[in-house]
């Protein structure tokens, strides 16, 4: 029996989804919805709609069927028929859960009638997230902006020297770099953290310091850091009943991330924390030193 057909897509609610998760419900829903067609669309809450009008979402997303489903960051990208599509962000509090038809949550704010008997679900407690019709021949990238927007996400960043010319202008910290989703996209404050500690990167190091080696040792970090989230979000939705959710099972197997007084697992010190530009930054004071670099150094 199909993993989706008895449960609903689990999504922990108790901090914003990130790129692991999205990833991980993309994955869900590739396997469930390519081929369903649209049988009933249900507007709860007209703020969740983003394109076009609430009514005008619901009368013109009826009728169409999944084609692929894909990713972009955190936004789910599913192309429909006659080369529609439905986008979806989750922002904060976004779930969507796959279920028979049951009652509604006092969070659902979009319903969406599959010809299987199944229903996708929108909730979302705090209406952050938003959901976008694009019409027939026409982009992602023309109805949201913002997409067209993004950085590469690090498995897409395929030339570590233009990222590191990219980084080479900037003068802030490289943890704000990372967090910038116009320089590089999908890496969130946990990852961000993680990479740097197994490049042994101090966090505050200012991204313009960062020699073309560490560039590509940081990129490769990353890659490797949003790799494990990701097969952990699938084992943790195999058994999501013991889970608080993907970033749940990560933090689990946190290297410094959340992890204040408890010791390096390389050398033993103490992980600290540290406010950059108002995000909480995990580090070790030892392997992850902060020095100035001489320029005739870098090299
Ligand atoms: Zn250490």
């Amino acid at each position: 029996m199909h993993a989706f057909a008895t449960r609903t897509i689990p999504l922990a609610t108790k901090h914003m989804p990130e790129l692991p998760e999205v990833e991980t419900i993309r994955r869900g829903l590739a396997s469930t919805l390519p081929g369903r067609k649209i049988v009933q669309v249900d507007v709860l809450r007209a703020d969740s709609i983003a394109c076009p009008s609430a009514k005008l979402f619901a009368k013109k997303l009826l009728g169409h069927r999944f084609e692929e489903i894909e990713r972009r960051a955190k936004y789910i990208l599913c192309r429909l028929d006659r080369e529609a599509g439905l986008a979806i962000h989750l922002r904060m509090s976004g779930r969507i859960l796959l279920v028979k038809k049951k009652k509604a949550d006092k969070h659902l704010r979009v319903r969406i009638g599959l010809d299987n008997g199944q229903e996708l679900h929108f909730e979302d407690m705090r209406v952050f997230g938003r959901l976008w019709y694009v019409e027939p021949g026409h982009t992602f990238e023309e109805v949201i902006t913002a997409l067209s927007l993004l950085g590469p996400e690090p498995d897409q960043i395929t030339k570590q020297s233009d990222f590191h010319k990219t980084l080479a202008k900037r003068n802030q910290a490289i943890k704000t770099a990372l967090l910038d989703q116009h320089l590089v996209s999908g890496i969130g404050n946990i990852y961000a953290d993680e990479s740097l500690y197994l490049a042994r990167i101090h966090p505050m190091t200012k991204a313009k310091d960062l020699s073309p080696k560490q560039v590509k040792v940081l990129v490769d970090k990353s890659k490797l850091v949003l790799a494990k989230a990701i097969e952990l979000g699938g084992s943790s939705l195999r058994d999501y009943r013991s889970s608080d959710g993907v970033n749940g099972q990560y933090q689990g197997q946190s290297l410094v991330y959340g992890r204040i007084g408890e010791p390096c697992t390389s050398c033993k010190t103490a992980i600290e924390r540290v406010k950059i530009a108002g995000r909480s930054s995990h580090f070790c004071p030892r392997c992850q030193i902060l020095k100035p670099v001489h320029p005739s150094i870098q090299k």
